[in-house]
């Protein structure tokens, strides 16, 4: 399903969409990286509602999703998934990253949502190797499209020249390959 996918270099926080998807860590309660932008951007609101979920579901299990409010960010929801930390590629990695897009996608569908961006999770300071980590995205990506009419539309948000180039390459070996 390219055609519902498109990929983009830029800021996540500026992208005017339906929702965005956070690349958090188990305990929501903020980090570096994307996620340190995401909130900066939201304002407290969005680290308000990451609390109010933590203190009656406890942390967000590995793979796994949970979708706030966006405090003021342009979007209606922020989807916050935590990615496996890189340990080698042995230990379960590729399965708890598409698990990680997967549940964003089926919170993305329950809540009606029809543009979703997704950062490249766990590729910053988790340290999953892009490219392979690019692989999983458009594969587990693509296959939910095929299954599902939401989200419309898929942004992959590409932080950087070197992995913009990177998706669009696989965005295009895709579209052949269809
Ligand atoms: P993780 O802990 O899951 O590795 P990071 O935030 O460290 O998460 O990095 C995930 C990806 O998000 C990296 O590719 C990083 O370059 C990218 N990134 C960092 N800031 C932004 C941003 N403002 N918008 C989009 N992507 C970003």
């Amino acid at each position: 399903m390219p055609h519902r996918i498109r990929v983009v270099q830029g800021d996540i926080t500026r992208m005017q969409v339906d929702a965005i998807v956070n690349a958090a860590n188990s305990s929501l309660l903020g980090g570096g990286g994307v996620d340190g932008a995401i909130h900066r951007a939201a304002g407290p609101a969005l680290l308000d509602a990451c609390k109010a979920w933590t203190a009656v579901h406890g942390s967000c299990a590995t793979g796994e999703a949970v979708i706030t409010a966006a405090g003021r960010l342009p979007v209606q929801a922020v989807i916050h998934t935590v990615g496996p930390v890189w340990r080698g590629g042995t230990q379960d990695e590729a399965r708890l990253l598409a698990n990680a897009y997967r549940n964003s996608l089926q919170l993305a569908l329950d809540n009606h949502i029809g543009s979703l961006a997704f950062p490249a999770i766990s590729t910053g300071i988790y340290g999953y190797p892009p490219q392979q980590a690019a692989q999983i995205a458009f594969a587990t990506v693509s296959a939910f499209l095929q299954d599902h009419p939401l989200p419309e539309r898929v942004w992959f948000v590409c932080f950087g020249e070197e992995s913009f180039v990177l998706y669009q390459k696989l965005l295009a070996e895709q579209q052949h390959s269809e």
